[in-house]
C-alpha cells in the first residue's frame, strides 16, 4: 500500500517534467504514430514514456547499444497500445532486452502420449511473462517508422503483456467494464475462423500468415494491424476491427491517413 502510493507519488513527479528535447527529436524519428496524436493524447505518451524510461531496464545483448533512438522507438510504440488504458505500466515487467538482429529461440510443443517436440527457429520478439520482453532492433525500428507494412514487432509483444495481465497467454486479453467477455471472445474466434478459411482459400487477407499459429497470436498479430495499418483491418473485417477498437478502447483509424503505409 505504501509502496503504491510512493511510487504513484514518483509517477506524478517525472509526468510533471518537460520531455526532453532530445527525447523529442528521437520519438519523431523512430514512432511516426505519435505525430497523429491529438495534443491531449500527444501528452498522455510523452508522460507514459517519461515514467516507462525511469523504471524499465534496458539491457543491449549480443554487442547492440542502447541509445535514445532504441529507447524511444521501443517506449513510444508500447506506449500507443496502452494509450486508451487509465494507467497501465506493465508493473510485472522490469527489463528490455535488445539484439542487433534476429536471434534463434526454442520452442516446445508438447505431443500426445506426453512427448514433446523441441525445436529453435528465427525470432524478431518474445514476451516472457517472469518479467522480461526480448526485442530485435532492427525490427523495432521498422515497426517504428512504419516501413514493414502492418508489422510491429513492438505492439505485438506489448499485445502479448496486455494478453497475460487476466491470467494465461490465451488471446483473450482484459476487457474494460460493460463489455461481454463472453460474447467478445465468441465474436473473435468467428473472426479466426472466417480468417483461415480466407487463408486456406488463397484469398486476401490483411493480417500476417503467424496469426493462423494460434489464438494468442492471432491476437497479437491482429493488433500489429489494427495499429499499424487500421483502414485495411477495418475494410477487411469490420468486426474484427470494432472487437479490437473495444477492448484497446481506441480508435486509430481516425487519427492514422490512409496513406500512412507507402506503396499500399
Ligand atoms: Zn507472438
Amino acid at each position: 500500500m505504501i509502496f503504491s502510493w510512493l511510487a504513484a507519488r514518483r509517477r506524478r513527479a517525472i509526468r510533471s517534467r518537460p520531455f526532453p528535447s532530445e527525447w523529442e527529436d528521437s520519438l519523431q524519428r523512430n514512432c511516426r504514430q505519435a505525430s497523429w496524436l491529438s495534443a491531449a493524447e500527444g501528452r498522455r505518451l510523452r508522460e507514459w514514456i517519461a515514467v516507462f524510461l525511469a523504471e524499465k531496464r534496458f539491457e543491449g545483448c549480443g554487442g547492440q547499444t542502447i541509445d535514445d533512438s532504441v529507447r524511444l522507438s521501443i517506449a513510444g510504440q508500447a506506449g500507443l497500445v496502452v494509450l486508451g488504458f487509465p494507467e497501465e505500466y506493465f508493473d510485472r515487467l522490469k527489463s528490455v532486452l535488445v539484439y542487433p538482429g534476429d536471434w534463434v529461440g526454442r520452442k516446445v510443443t508438447a505431443l500426445e502420449g506426453g512427448a514433446t517436440l523441441e525445436w529453435r527457429e528465427r525470432r524478431l520478439g518474445e514476451a516472457w511473462s517472469g518479467g522480461s520482453v526480448v526485442l530485435s532492433w532492427p525490427a523495432v525500428r521498422r515497426g517504428g517508422r512504419l516501413q514493414d507494412g502492418a508489422r510491429s514487432v513492438v505492439i505485438h509483444e506489448f499485445a502479448h503483456l496486455v494478453d497475460a495481465m487476466n491470467g494465461p497467454f490465451d488471446g483473450l486479453p482484459p476487457l474494460p467494464r460493460g463489455i461481454d467477455a463472453r460474447d467478445w471472445a465468441t465474436r473473435l474466434s468467428g473472426c479466426r475462423e472466417r480468417y483461415e478459411e480466407a487463408l486456406d482459400e488463397g484469398r486476401f487477407v490483411a493480417l500476417d500468415d503467424y496469426a493462423a499459429d494460434s489464438p494468442v497470436e492471432f491476437f497479437a498479430v491482429a493488433s500489429e494491424c489494427f495499429f499499424q495499418d487500421p483502414h485495411r483491418l477495418a475494410r477487411q473485417d469490420a468486426d474484427l476491427y470494432n472487437l479490437l477498437a473495444a477492448s484497446w478502447q481506441q480508435d486509430p483509424k481516425s487519427r492514422v491517413p490512409l496513406s500512412a503505409l507507402r506503396g499500399r
